[in-house]
């Protein structure tokens, strides 16, 4: 089904046209594949699948490599049908469709060849079942399925962004890029774009509010600029990474607070320090966990004043337990707390709009450290792992999009 080719290419800028241009169809495709947790990614090369019956093929023009990638990869994300090809977020130009019937956008406009667009990366949710029909929690669909993650590729389907050409099954949601909108700036906000729009709607952010939000990664960051939108007084980015609070600052926070240059002092003494950052005094009226260790959602508790919110979004993995008192904590604070998992159309539609009007104010392109080749892409995974970069982002077609 399947080979392993070694290629090294050089990347080559194009414009938008000229890459539409080019779209004769090869009758190979090579992707990248993860056969395993902690085996190196291979490139491997694909038969060009025929298209089902309202199927679409899109000519990667960037993917993502996020931290999902990375618990991919260290197995920690559970049933994973590995062999997989990865990447979840990821844009192109829509290369073929068959159909006979045309295939629409929400608007009732048809799709077409050539057209520039983004999927949303949950491909299948059932609308039929308990999560979906009764308590309308699509998020927790029993069937939902994803690209980059819950596909295998042994069925020989191209179902995931690190590859030249991506396969969308029937009934993927599809939008196409607003004018004005990049798809560097596109992935450099990436899954953690939507997650943060879900995110600060489940915060209910209010005008004038105070925001704390701990730990400014990629969902942090797009969080940030999100609460800042939605009227937030105050921002404070609490993180142990002074160029990710930098770069906060450019998303939108009005203040920042570096953990490592507090380890000295005692743990009263920093929550009163935080505390104080908040216009109050009291505690921030929104604590946003975005850190993914059990510890900030501690801290978050500590943070917010009585009566206040906190979002939990980081813990994303299973990351272990923390001891919380409820009544010193939640209690007698008067909290609520509330989970965020994952996202849905509303939120994909949302943030792409919002994305395509404020993308010039917040650089979600800077988020991207760098793009890389798929030949590259062990590369990518090792400079995301390590955090030398907030976000990477794949070219599969070798094309230089900066
Ligand atoms: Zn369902
Ligand atoms: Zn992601």
């Amino acid at each position: 089904m399947m080979k392993q080719v070694i290629r090294l290419s050089t990347a080559i800028k194009l414009t938008y046209n000229q890459f539409r241009m080019s779209h004769t169809l090869p009758r190979t495709v090579q992707a990248a594949v993860m056969k395993g947790p902690h085996q190196p990614i291979t490139i491997e090369e694909f038969p060009m699948p025929e298209l089902p019956v309202g199927g679409i093929l899109l000519k990667t023009i960037l993917s993502e490599v996020c931290g999902t990638d990375i618990h991919i990869h260290h197995g920690r994300l559970g049933s994973v049908p590995y062999p997989i090809i990865p990447g979840h977020v990821s844009c192109g130009v829509i290369a073929a469709i068959r159909s006979s019937e045309p295939i629409n956008d929400i608007h009732n406009r048809p799709f077409k060849e050539g057209d520039v667009v983004a999927f949303l990366d949950v491909a299948e949710t059932c609308y039929s079942c308990y999560y979906c029909s009764v308590v309308k929690q699509i998020t927790r669909c029993t069937h939902r399925k994803v690209y980059g993650i819950t596909y295998s590729c042994n069925d020989g389907r191209l179902l995931g962004g690190w590859s030249q050409y991506i396969q969308l099954v029937p009934g993927t949601k599809l939008l196409r890029f607003p004018d004005g909108l990049d798809p560097v700036s596109y992935c450099g906000g990436g899954c953690g774009l939507n997650t943060a729009l879900h995110t600060v709607d489940r915060a209910n952010v209010q005008l004038g509010d105070n925001v704390a939000v701990l730990g400014v990664g990629p969902v942090g960051q797009s969080v940030v600029a999100f609460a800042r939108l939605s009227g937030a007084a105050r921002v404070l980015a609490i993180d142990s990474e002074s160029d990710r609070l930098e770069f906060a600052r450019q998303m939108g926070a009005s203040h920042t607070f570096n953990l490592r240059d507090y380890s000295h002092i005692e743990e009263n003494d920093r929550i009163k320090e935080i505390n104080c950052l908040s216009d109050s005094g009291y505690g921030f009226d929104v604590c946003i966990e975005c850190a993914g260790t059990p510890k900030a959602v501690h801290d978050a508790l500590l943070y917010t004043r009585d009566g206040g919110r906190v979002v939990i979004t980081g813990q994303y993995t299973d990351v272990g337990s923390i001891e919380i008192n409820p009544h010193q904590l939640i209690n007698k604070k008067h909290i609520q707390i509330r989970g965020c998992w994952g996202s849905d159309f509303s939120h994909f539609y949302r943030a792409i709009e919002i994305q395509s009007k404020y993308h010039t104010q917040y650089p979600w392109k800077r988020m991207i450290g760098k793009t890389f080749q798929l030949s590259e892409i062990n590369e990518a995974m090792k400079a995301v792992a390590e955090r030398s970069m907030v976000k990477a982002a794949i070219a599969p077609n070798g094309t230089d999009w900066f």
